[in-house]
């Protein structure tokens, strides 16, 4: 959640700091605040609400100079979003500024102890204690304070720390928060993500659990907890400038749904080797999944609807039970789990912090762990046994659209590995699958270009109260996440039911002109929801379809058709959620919402 930025070198270091809070903007916060050091003092500047309050009152950071800084957005967890509880935080002296994301879960303790010890508090966070720890623990040796600090607190954290006393550096450590370390020319940096820094270096080092950096200009050093100097090894990040750019769009999220094809086609690349899908990610695995008798997939929000339809793809293919979990549920049920029990858990950031847990619940039980995982290194791509990358890139845009559609592209490749191993797929079969998931890209890309047709249906739905999504099978699936993307940006009640469990209580909200958005993807089920879709108009739906070419039948029924290309029955959800993504964006976008920022959402959920 939120982000940090740290700047070490020759130039104005508040200005770098807020471009870079900007590119971190769409993780979500609520405050904002700088620490910038200028070889005398820190100066502290910090406010509620958006970045652009902190520009104007530090006028773009002219007001703070210094070429040593530390900048946060902070998206609250003890305490409301006010200036006192905005980070940074300092001791009484102000000769330590500390800028933290994550939760001090010990913190009440903490802060009894130092309060008997004389240290005032000004504000309600968790973080506010870790000052005035390093204040206490500080004997001139920054390292050893931390540690100090480090073996004293417990839950998450990624810090970023200045003390007056070392104006040659700033220091960071993290553990279970993001953090990375950027390598400059003559200047050094530290960000929560990637896009932070990248305008300034492609060169960074990951730092692991409980690693702490010692950043000057010219030279950055790291150790281990017990102050024992280590050696990392510096990454190149390969992505464009325009991957974490909006590339001419209005929004990130249009130009993340328009990469979809790509995205696809990067996704499923590395696993077709001469016609046969293979994870070499699992080659080595203690797993055999011709003796698998169940399956289980963990995750959260959209990841969890991917993991849906890959419920339904993989038991019809495979012939494998297989049960879905909400991690937040997972991790608090005592799963009943066992060795030979394999759990996929799915997160776009690799840092969610309820699939995070489920890893360590999983595995305590003796299973094996699968992590579908966007975020190259993210703390979940080191915890689970196995990590299968989707190639999606950064995803910038809170509402997932492409990190989504990549997680369900690894899921119908595991679905036929799995159903090969099984035993329940034909050749033929096999073969026909792969071609048509090659074919996937371009199919995306023909619904992406009738985008214009969503955009006018959807103006028409922007004063809309609740809207309604409905499907059965693999488009329950469907209709479940098209409701989300609705949602989550549009601000539009919408729920998404089992076609058939309407009559059950839901109905009852039907008027006169309540939109029903229909998904009609399986030849075996268009009856029985077509049957759904005529109990609704009864009662004054207005109905859109959402159904393959071909399906001409639908006219009789539906108000309004979007047809998607043919594909085979498992992967419909790849076609047929587009149309969906790009209303829920055209709704948002036309009551003039900051479609990629919506309220009370964070990108990457990082807290439980
Ligand atoms: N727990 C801290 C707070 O509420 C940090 C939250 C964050 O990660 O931004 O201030």
């Amino acid at each position: 959640m939120c982000g940090i930025v740290g700047y070490i070198g020759k130039k104005q270091a508040a200005p770098i700091l807020l471009d870079g809070l900007s590119k971190l903007e769409y993780r979500g916060y609520d405050s904002a605040g700088m620490a910038v050091f200028d070889g005398e003092n820190i100066k502290i500047e910090k406010t509620p609400g958006r970045l652009k309050v902190l520009e104007e009152t530090t006028h773009g950071g002219e007001l703070m100079p210094g070429m040593i800084g530390i900048g946060h957005t902070r998206w609250a967890t003890h305490g409301v979003p006010s200036t006192e509880n905005a980070h940074p935080h300092f001791n009484a002296s102000r000769s330590i500024a500390v800028v933290h994301n994550g939760i001090i879960e010990n913190y009440i303790k903490l802060k009894e102890k130092m309060i008997k010890r004389g240290y005032k508090f000004v504000s309600d966070t968790d973080t506010e204690v870790l000052a005035h720890m390093l204040d206490y623990y500080y004997k001139g040796d920054p390292v050893e304070a931390i540690i100090k600090v480090m073996h004293r607190v417990e839950g998450s954290y990624a810090l970023g720390i200045i003390f007056t006393d070392c104006p040659d550096d700033v220091f960071a450590v993290r553990k279970d928060s993001p953090l990375v370390i950027g390598k400059g020319e003559g200047e050094n940096f530290i960000a929560s993500d990637v896009p932070a820094i990248l305008k300034y270096t492609r060169n960074v080092y990951y730092i692991q659990n409980e690693e702490i950096a010692k950043i000057g200009t010219d030279k950055i050093e790291f150790f281990n907890i017990d102050a024992e100097p280590i050696e990392k090894e510096l990454h190149r990040v390969e992505w464009d400038m325009n991957a974490a750019e909006k590339g001419g769009y209005e929004f990130f999220m249009m130009k993340e749904m328009m990469e979809q094809p790509k995205v696809i086609r990067d996704t499923f690349t590395p696993h077709i080797k001469n016609n046969e899908i293979v994870f070499d990610e699992l080659k080595d695995a203690d797993i055999d999944f011709s003796k698998l008798t169940s399956l289980h997939i963990v995750a959260c929000g959209s990841a969890y609807h991917a993991g849906f339809t890959g419920k339904y793809v993989i038991e019809k293919m495979a012939r494998v039970p297989v049960y879905v979990d909400l991690a937040s549920e997972f991790r608090y049920r005592n799963p009943i789990l066992g060795e030979g029990d394999v759990v996929v858990l799915i997160s776009q950031s690799g840092e969610t912090a309820d699939t995070k847990a489920a890893i360590g619940e999983a595995k305590a039980k003796g299973a094996k762990t699968i992590a579908i995982v966007n975020a190259k290194g993210s703390s979940m791509t080191r915890e689970a046994d196995y990590t299968i990358y989707t190639e999606a890139g950064p995803e910038i845009s809170v509402a997932t659209t492409k990190a989504y559609s990549a997680q369900l592209i690894i899921l119908y490749m595991l679905a036929i590995k799995l159903a090969e191993e099984k035993g329940t797929l034909k050749e033929d079969e096999k073969k026909q699958l792969i071609s048509d998931l090659l074919r996937l890209p371009e199919q995306v890309e023909m619904v992406l270009n009738n985008k214009e047709r969503i955009q006018k249906f959807a103006n028409r739905y922007i004063a809309a109260k609740d809207i309604f999504f409905i499907g059965r099978g693999i488009d329950y699936a469907i209709a479940i996440e098209g409701a989300l993307k609705l949602k989550e940006i549009s601000y539009i009640h919408a729920e998404a039911y089992a076609a058939g469990e309407l009559k059950h209580g839901t109905i009852s909200l039907i008027e006169e002109n309540t939109l029903v958005n229909a998904v009609l993807t399986q030849e075996d089920l268009y009856d029985k929801t077509i049957s759904n879709i005529r109990e609704v108009k009864s009662r004054g739906a207005f109905v859109m379809a959402v159904t393959n070419l071909g399906h001409t039948k639908i006219e009789e029924v539906a108000d309004y058709v979007v047809y998607i290309p043919e594909t085979n029955k498992y992967f419909t959800n790849t076609l047929a959620i587009i149309p969906l993504q790009l209303f829920g964006y055209f709704v948002s976008a036309g009551k003039g919402y900051d479609v990629d920022h919506p309220r009370n959402l964070a990108k990457s959920v990082t807290v439980e």
